[in-house]
């Protein structure tokens, strides 16, 4: 895997935990916050943290934040804060710039400026634990459009023993099975001729009516 260069601006809860998280794989992770306690926090999952305000585009602009493969702005508390580091980031010409938004107001001002991706934490957390507790096949949910989404469903007896061929997901639910997890094994690329063991979990994309048809008359 390719080394990456990552800007994290913001040491927030959200922040931090992205840091840790790309310094674990191993990636070139330098932060940024205004607050110089949060920064000198930041030493043991960053390979450099810099007190700096980002609203002014001086220092931002010193910070080279285009020679990134991707600035991560998480500076959701202090809406006009982000919005503005936001807005100079795009004027930068950095091509990868993704932002927390800490409500819908904030979503929508962020889209119009051009960020490339915006995260809810909350919200996409909150969304995957419902469908977690709403039904006890579904292990985790991911939305990939309004209709669209990836479920992991969890293998029961119904269809223990039969072949993906059998099950015939594909023409039947229109639903694509994207890979199988089988305790610790990972098939990406399920055969026809596997066979599904009770507690399998099966990677399913497809249209959300598709996957609760699929999810009731399978599993
Ligand atoms: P979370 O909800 O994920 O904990 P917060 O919004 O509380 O995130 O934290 C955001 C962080 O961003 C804080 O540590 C704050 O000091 C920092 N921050 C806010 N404004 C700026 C700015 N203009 N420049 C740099 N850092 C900032």
């Amino acid at each position: 895997m390719r080394k990456k260069q990552f800007l994290i601006i913001g040491l927030g809860r959200f922040g931090t935990s992205v840091c840790k998280e790309l310094y674990k794989h191993g990636h070139d992770v330098v932060a940024v916050d205004e607050d110089e306690e949060k920064v000198e926090d930041a030493d043991g999952f960053t390979n450099r943290a810099i007190i700096a305000d980002t609203t002014h585009e001086k220092t931002l602009r010193s910070l080279e934040p285009d020679s990134y493969d991707a600035v991560i702005v998480a500076i959701g508390d202090h809406i006009q804060e982000s919005i503005l580091t936001t807005l100079l980031l795009k004027e930068l010409g950095v091509q990868k710039v993704w932002v927390k938004a800490r409500n819908e107001q904030h979503h929508r001002v962020l889209e119009k400026i051009g960020a490339d991706r915006i995260i809810h934490p909350e919200l996409d957390m909150g969304i995957r634990i419902a469908h977690s507790l709403d039904s006890d096949k579904v292990i985790d949910y991911v939305e990939i459009s309004v209709d669209h989404s990836i479920v992991e469903l969890i293998a029961t007896k119904k269809i223990a023993g039969k072949t993906l061929a059998k099950l015939n997901v594909r023409k039947r639910y229109k639903c694509n099975i994207l890979g199988i997890k089988s305790g610790k094994s990972l098939t990406i690329t399920p055969m026809p001729d596997d066979v599904l063991n009770i507690g399998d979990i099966i990677i399913v994309l497809g249209e959300n009516r598709d996957l609760k048809k699929l999810e009731a008359d399978l599993l």
